[in-house]
């Protein structure tokens, strides 16, 4: 297959373009490097089956130049949120103009479409676990409403296009995702606390930590992702781990790991935080046979490796 994946420059967009390369297919990446870093496709760049485009996903004349397509892998949107805070007008225009380019994309290409959408669309969740049937409870003017009602919108234009053009559309739901080529510094909770923990700095815990998220690894969600890709669901599917922590025992964990003895400094909780968060996988389990196999404490010592070699102290 030819494989578009945008925003495969950032964490897991180059961890998908490493699967797909390794899996045979032509991949092209396109990438702004808003948030992503080329240092992420480095050992991928002269690879006969990959081509990095750098440009924006909302820029329809380039989108024309790339030429067939079987599959497009919609990753392209600040993810964390210091980042999308700090680039709102960007952020939405990822996840609105950004995503119907792609659908025309799709349309005239006769490509699978996949969004990346996220378990920020349940907002502060008033059904727990969150199932894909739950509609959600967003603030549609709150600071953390650039991302969550641009992937809202994302999904709606998403659902039109199955409907009225009949594009193989796919929904992925990703819960909170970590692992190795995560941004030092952009501002989510595992890369700030690793890095806190090695530094021998204060752990910041927004809140009292007791806000719950569940935390699936990065190889765990590639596979569930190829999975859904391959398959012919078209419903929503919520892709996470269902691993549920608080803050505060993450803290916890990641002193333990990394062997640290920093201290915990609560600072005041942003707002919308939500309190709670995880997912109900029934729907990927019986679609595509799929779970989460790497446990918290395994996916954290991996993680902990990894920003041990790469921001040494
Ligand atoms: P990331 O910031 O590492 O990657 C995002 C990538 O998109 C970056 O490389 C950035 O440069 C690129 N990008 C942003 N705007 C662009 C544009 N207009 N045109 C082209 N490229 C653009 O974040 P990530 O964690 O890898 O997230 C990737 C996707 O997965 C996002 O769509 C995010 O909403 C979704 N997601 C991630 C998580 C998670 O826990 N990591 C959870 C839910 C959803
Ligand atoms: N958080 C924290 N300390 C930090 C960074 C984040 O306590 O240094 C909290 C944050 O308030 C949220 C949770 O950790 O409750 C997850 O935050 P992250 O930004 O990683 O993801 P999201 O809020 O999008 O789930």
């Amino acid at each position: 297959m030819k494989v578009l994946i945008t925003g495969g420059a950032g964490f897991l967009g180059s961890h998908l373009c490493d699967r797909f390369v390794t899996d045979g297919h032509e991949v092209t990446c396109l990438d702004s490097l808003l948030t992503g870093r080329e240092a992420n496709i480095a050992h991928l760049q002269g690879h006969s089956r990959f081509h990095f485009v750098k440009g924006d996903v909302a820029d329809v004349a380039l989108l024309e130049t790339l030429g067939p397509v079987d599959a497009i892998l919609h990753f392209a949107s600040p993810a964390s949120p210091v980042d999308y805070l700090e680039a709102p007008v960007d952020t939405v225009r990822a996840g609105s103009v950004g995503t119907w380019a792609l659908l025309d994309l799709a349309r005239a290409r006769k490509a699978r479409f996949l969004l990346a959408s996220t378990s920020e669309i349940y907002g502060e969740p008033l059904v727990h676990p969150q199932t894909e049937s739950y509609w959600g409870n967003v603030n549609p003017i709150g600071v953390r409403s650039v991302y969550d009602e641009a992937k809202r919108f994302s999904e709606m234009l998403t659902a039109m296009y199955r409907r009225e053009f009949d594009v193989n559309t796919a929904i992925i739901r990703i819960f909170n995702t970590y692992g190795p080529r995560m941004r030092a510094n952009d501002g989510r909770v595992v890369p700030n606390f690793v890095l806190q923990a090695l530094r021998g700095e204060p752990i910041t815990i927004y809140g009292d930590g007791s806000q719950t998220r569940s935390f699936c690894y990065y190889s765990d969600l590639v596979e569930g992702i190829a999975r859904t890709l391959a398959s012919d669901l078209h419903d929503p599917v919520n892709l996470g781990n269902p691993e549920e922590v608080s803050m505060r025992q993450l803290a916890e964990t990641v002193l333990e790991l990394t062997g640290g003895s920093s201290p915990l400094q609560f600072q005041p909780l942003p707002s919308d935080d939500p309190t709670r968060r995880c997912p109900d996988i029934g729907r990927a389990r019986t679609h595509l046979g799929w779970a989460p196999t790497v446990s918290l404490r395994r996916g954290l010592t991996d993680t902990i490796d990894w920003f041990r070699r790469t921001s040494p102290p």
